[in-house]
């Protein structure tokens, strides 16, 4: 059995607003969408922090409006931020990718009234130059406005957040993006890393890098270059080099902190309205805990699955990932669950 269970946090998730684009690496995957409003979602959530603020059962609730929240009026983006901070969750930046294309005083009022409900971050991610970008994003001319976007939140004084995903297809056009992206306005951090193995990013392994491509990584983007997974703290690694650390080192007891994903969706929606939040949170614990129990110990799961020819570089909770589909893909059959409730 994979290690002990801790649920770190609830994140309840709707996909109440349309993204535009159809990355190729799309960690959601296939694209869906729910046709729930936001006072629904805020109904629900309000539920959920009063359970928590009274059994404190969880530290952490989470209230994520896939793909992006920037079509909200004012008061929605001020009533979104006051969730946050009640579920003792940080918003993340606004995140611009998949944005509906508008002209530029439209996406200034828009940027404007989220300045206003308290945003003062905002994340754009490049695949590459313009056309490369474009071709991952899957759609013409997303880059041109990221850049266009880049400028207006510059002049309301948000802070950018610019990742940009190193691949086979990076590396070659990182001079010419870094060039352009240095000639926008406005204070920002940048970071650079390979994209995560997750979703549709899965089918990209002919794109993740390896050691060798980060010797052609130009001079320039070098200061950039995350290759720590920022949530565990741990180095990337070739599939390869964590086989062998996974059976030196792995404490396959130590717990390994776990959110709960709660999909807000017509169907859901009636039960997460009326239900008792214990009973919810215990019903949906038991399932995940169940499918948890059918999953063997990482190390066995690296002995059996790990790929010894693969030098491509990840971080170590992908490969756990990846481990653990490759078992429930040849175990399907003895899943009662959909072993996908769980968020490996
Ligand atoms: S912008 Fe984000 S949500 Fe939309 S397709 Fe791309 S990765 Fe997926």
């Amino acid at each position: 059995m994979l290690a002990p269970l801790n649920i770190a946090g609830i994140v309840i998730i709707a996909y109440n607003q349309v993204c535009c684009n159809h990355c190729r690496f799309c960690s959601v995957g296939k694209k869906r969408f729910d046709d729930i409003s936001f006072s629904q979602f805020v109904k629900v959530m309000e539920r959920f922090l009063e359970w928590k603020e009274q059994t404190n059962k969880i530290d952490t609730f989470a209230p994520f409006i896939l793909y992006t929240h920037a079509t909200m009026n004012y008061e929605q983006s001020k009533a979104y931020r006051e969730l946050c901070a009640r579920g003792s969750y940080r918003p993340l930046p606004l995140q611009m990718n998949g944005c509906i294309f508008m002209p530029q005083d439209d996406m200034y009022s828009l940027l404007e009234r989220h300045r206003r409900a308290g945003y003062d971050r905002l994340s754009l991610t490049f695949c590459g130059n313009r056309s490369v970008h474009d071709l991952w994003a899957g759609r013409r001319g997303e880059f041109d406005f990221l850049l266009k976007i880049a400028r207006i939140a510059a002049q309301l004084g948000y802070h950018r957040q610019e990742q940009i995903f190193l691949s086979k297809s990076s590396i070659p056009v990182l001079d010419e993006l870094l060039d352009q992206l240095d000639e926008l306005p406005g204070e920002h951090t940048r970071s650079i890393y390979p994209f995560n193995y997750i979703g549709f990013a899965q089918k990209l392994e002919n794109e993740r890098i390896n050691s060798d491509d980060l010797l052609s990584v130009p001079d320039k983007a070098k200061p950039y270059i995350e290759l720590i997974d920022g949530i565990h703290n741990e180095p990337y690694r070739s599939e390869s080099e964590w086989i062998d650390w996974v059976k030196k080192n792995y404490d396959n007891d130590a717990p390994r902190d776990r959110f709960l994903g709660i999909t807000l969706s017509e169907e859901s929606l009636p039960q997460l309205l009326s239900e008792d939040c214990d009973k919810i949170y215990d019903d949906y614990y038991t399932r995940f805990n169940n499918v948890y129990q059918q999953i063997p110990e990482i190390t066995e799961l690296a002995d059996r699955f790990g790929d010894h020819d693969n030098d491509k570089l990840y971080a170590l909770y992908e490969l756990e990932r990846k481990w653990v589909e490759a078992y429930v893909t040849k175990h399907l059959a003895d899943f009662e669950e959909d072993y996908r409730i769980s968020d490996f």
